[in-house]
């Protein structure tokens, strides 16, 4: 199959695929054509797509190859360049792009969306949300401390001595224990909390206190937190505003899939912090943590609270998450092309293959059905 990958939109640095994925591909039997300059803001430059087998072909050319590789979704405009058939890979966020996939129909073109991977073991080597949310929560980390003007480690000197920093991660999922290891292993005294009580022990093997909620929810059964009733909300938000109050720093990473964030950290609690303290709000594009967080923004309060609404956490390590992302398609290709043959079987029998595949070949396959195996 001839894989096409374009440059990415202004603002957009990474690149779905790499120097090394791109001799991944080739060993599956496909042959790469890449636009130039498609990975150059994520370090990766045309010679090095070459020396690995691909070709460099302008946009057209990409567009009109049987598959095209993207990081987002596509434009109508760059789907008119495609043929009836072809296929498009991208964060393709189908929950919420009824245009794209009338686009996708209209067509005949064939969606493979790499944000409904499920969340099933089988699927983790596939699964971009938790390659770049692993990435989102050490750069979370990285943010904070460049906006925290002081030492994360405790130091003991001639002329003084400063206790470490206290960090607290609201939210331990892939992003919050990966933001829980990286202030750790900078020295700093870490504490975290989920709703999900059985990620206790995950929180204190990265080396952080786990804080209970006053009243946790039952072990979930997807990995995934469920709404919390009103008076589990105000008790939670109790916690958090105690917490906080005591930390320099605090990480929150709590989403609810298909909602807005959840509230943690209202007004009151965010006035409570001292001075100098950061908040690194990691759902900023998803409604916020925080009620001042200002998406995209850092802002800092009259109380001198510094607030990060960064919304593109991951994409700040662009050549990792590049690399990530692109082995994450290399993952998905490798279970579609048995035969290493470069031909494609999108088998609907297999629940990673049916689950993101948005439409196939002018056919609606959104939403698909519930998966019954883990
Ligand atoms: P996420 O981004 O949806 O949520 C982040 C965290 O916020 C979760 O741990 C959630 O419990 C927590 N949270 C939600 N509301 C909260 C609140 N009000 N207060 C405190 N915490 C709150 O989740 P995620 O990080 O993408 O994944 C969650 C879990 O799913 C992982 O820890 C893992 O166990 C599982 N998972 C499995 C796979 C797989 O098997 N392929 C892949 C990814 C994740």
């Amino acid at each position: 199959m001839r894989i096409g990958v374009p440059c990415e939109p202004p603002g957009q640095p990474l690149v779905a695929a790499t120097p090394h994925t791109v001799e991944r591909l080739a060993r599956l039997g496909h042959e790469v054509l890449i636009e130039p300059g498609a990975g150059s803001q994520s370090s990766y430059p045309d010679a090095d797509y070459e020396a690995a087998g691909a070709t460099l072909a302008p946009a057209a050319q990409i567009w009109d190859c049987d598959m095209v590789l993207g990081t987002g979704a596509p434009t109508t405009d760059q789907l008119d360049l495609m043929h009836s058939g072809a296929i498009v890979v991208g964060r393709l966020d189908p929950a919420r792009s009824p245009e794209l996939l009338e686009a996708l129909t209209s067509r005949g073109l064939t969606g493979l969306a790499m944000d409904a991977v499920p969340r099933i073991s089988r699927a983790q080597a596939m699964d971009v949300l938790s390659s770049q949310a692993n990435l989102a929560g050490y750069r979370a980390v990285v943010e904070a401390a460049s906006h925290f003007g002081r030492l994360f480690s405790g130091q003991v000197t001639a002329a003084g001595k400063f206790p470490p920093a206290a960090v607290y991660v609201i939210g331990a999922g892939v992003a919050g224990l990966s933001a829980i290891g990286t202030a750790s292993s900078l020295g700093a005294v870490v504490r975290g909390t989920d709703v999900r009580p059985e990620v206790a022990d995950q929180v204190r093997s990265m080396g952080a206190q786990f804080v209970a909620l006053p009243s946790a929810q039952e072990e979930s059964s997807d990995g995934y937190a469920k709404e919390m009733s009103t008076d589990q909300e105000a008790a939670a938000r109790a916690l958090y505003a105690e917490q906080a109050a005591a930390s320099d720093i605090v990480i929150t990473t709590a989403s609810i899939p298909g909602r807005r964030a959840p509230l943690l950290l209202d007004r009151q609690a965010i006035e409570a912090m001292r001075p100098g303290s950061v908040i690194v709000d990691l759902a900023a594009a998803n409604g916020g943590n925080a009620e001042l967080t200002e998406p995209g923004k850092v802002i800092t309060t009259p109380g001198g609270v510094t607030i990060v609404g960064h919304t593109d956490l991951a994409r700040r390590l662009p050549a990792q998450a590049s690399q990530l992302y692109g082995q994450n398609i290399v993952n998905l290709l490798t279970l579609a092309t048995p035969g290493k043959d470069g031909d494609l079987v999108l088998d609907m029998e297999d629940p990673i293959l049916r689950a993101i595949t948005v439409t196939r070949q002018g056919e609606l396959m959104w939403p698909p059905p519930p998966i019954t195996v883990s």
